[in-house]
């Protein structure tokens, strides 16, 4: 089969388009002829080494959807089901061997190419609003890169929760789709500083929660943007990792609350994989949620991908089709 494979970890004129033989699904995997791959961040981050995998070359991939075709032992699911699942590395191929505990059925009226791309960013924005940050009519979130692939689907969410939302992105074409998806005020925070921003906005007194994808420019202006007690949600880094900080910062800036949540905590429990994957397929179907696809690439051009979106150039999502 054809699989995408970094070799060696770096730069994206690194990653490979080669043949490799299909995997063999072992016990509790299924074998899925791949038809969409997601695109992510994390993509980048086990490409660059930022995040170790434990195989050489590095497979990649963390999302995807298409059809069983083969299992291995212990599995009932059958052969022919529409899947889609994240967290489980390979889809990046034209097959991938998958857990089946991460699989979840894919309805047949939604396409491989929406259930791919839903699967990371859509949970993501699914447990942070729901769950890490519970968001309630009449509260207000900050969410950074609100045109992002995460971001785009929290502004949404955020809106179907009742709150209100302050988006923060680079550039006007990016504030216009923000706000076409919910937001109710856009901020560029390449051009303005987006604390004194978020003040204005809110009369003085400060957002209840931040979702900040961004991290290393973001971080530490976010704090500021909150109202006592309010919580600090740093998700990501497309701008670098954040480094270390003093506990005694969110005392002096009101009691915060800091977490760092991480998809694969929110999703370990089969109940919570099946709800959030359920609830996202209900939101697209009724139209209540919108996956704004920006482009598909061959899988051959995964690298153009990963520059585009390293490059800030991208809007939503980006699929790769083996
Ligand atoms: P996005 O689609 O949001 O792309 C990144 C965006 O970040 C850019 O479009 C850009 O928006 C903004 N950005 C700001 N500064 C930079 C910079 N220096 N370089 C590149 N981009 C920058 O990506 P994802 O939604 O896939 O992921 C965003 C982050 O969230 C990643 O760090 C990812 O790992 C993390 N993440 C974490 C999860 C978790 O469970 N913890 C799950 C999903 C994602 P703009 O031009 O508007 O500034």
């Amino acid at each position: 089969m054809k699989a995408l494979v970094a070799d060696p970890i770096g730069g994206p004129e690194n990653l490979k388009y080669i043949d490799v033989p299909a995997p063999e699904p072992k016990e509790g995997q299924a074998l899925v002829q791949v038809e969409a791959a997601g695109v992510n961040f994390i993509d980048v981050y086990f490409r660059t080494g930022f995040y170790k995998a434990p195989e050489t070359p590095v497979m990649l991939g963390s999302e995807g959807a298409g059809t069983v075709v083969a299992v291995g032992p212990n599995v009932s699911i059958a052969v022919g089901t529409r899947v889609a699942w994240t967290m489980a590395r390979g889809s990046y191929a034209e097959y991938a061997a998958v857990p089946a505990t991460a699989l979840v059925h894919l309805p047949d009226d939604i396409g491989f190419e929406q259930g791919a791309g839903a699967m990371l960013q859509g949970m993501t924005a699914h447990y942070l609003t729901r769950s890490t940050f519970p968001l309630q009519p009449g509260q207000t979130c900050l969410v950074h890169a609100a045109a992002g692939g995460a971001g785009l689907l929290i502004v949404q969410m955020a809106k179907l929760a009742g709150a209100r939302v302050i988006g923060t992105v680079s550039t006007e074409v990016k504030a216009q789709l923000a706000r076409a998806q919910g937001a109710d005020e856009t901020i560029l925070y390449t051009k303005q500083d987006f604390l004194e921003e978020v003040k204005r906005i809110t009369g003085g007194n400060g957002v209840d929660v931040v979702y900040d994808s961004v991290g290393q420019t973001t971080f530490h202006k976010s704090l500021d943007c909150l109202r006592a007690r309010g919580m600090m949600v740093s998700f990501g880094q497309s701008s670098g990792p954040v480094g270390p900080i003093d506990p005694l910062i969110l005392s002096q800036k009101g009691s915060l609350f800091l977490t760092r949540p991480s998809l694969a905590n929110y999703i370990s429990d089969s109940n919570d994989l099946h709800w959030r994957a359920s609830e996202l397929f209900e939101w697209l179907r009724a139209g209540r949620l919108h996956l704004h696809i920006q482009k598909a690439y061959p899988l051959a051009d995964a690298a153009q991908a990963h520059r585009d979106l390293e490059g800030r150039k991208t809007t939503g999502k980006l699929i790769l089709l083996p």
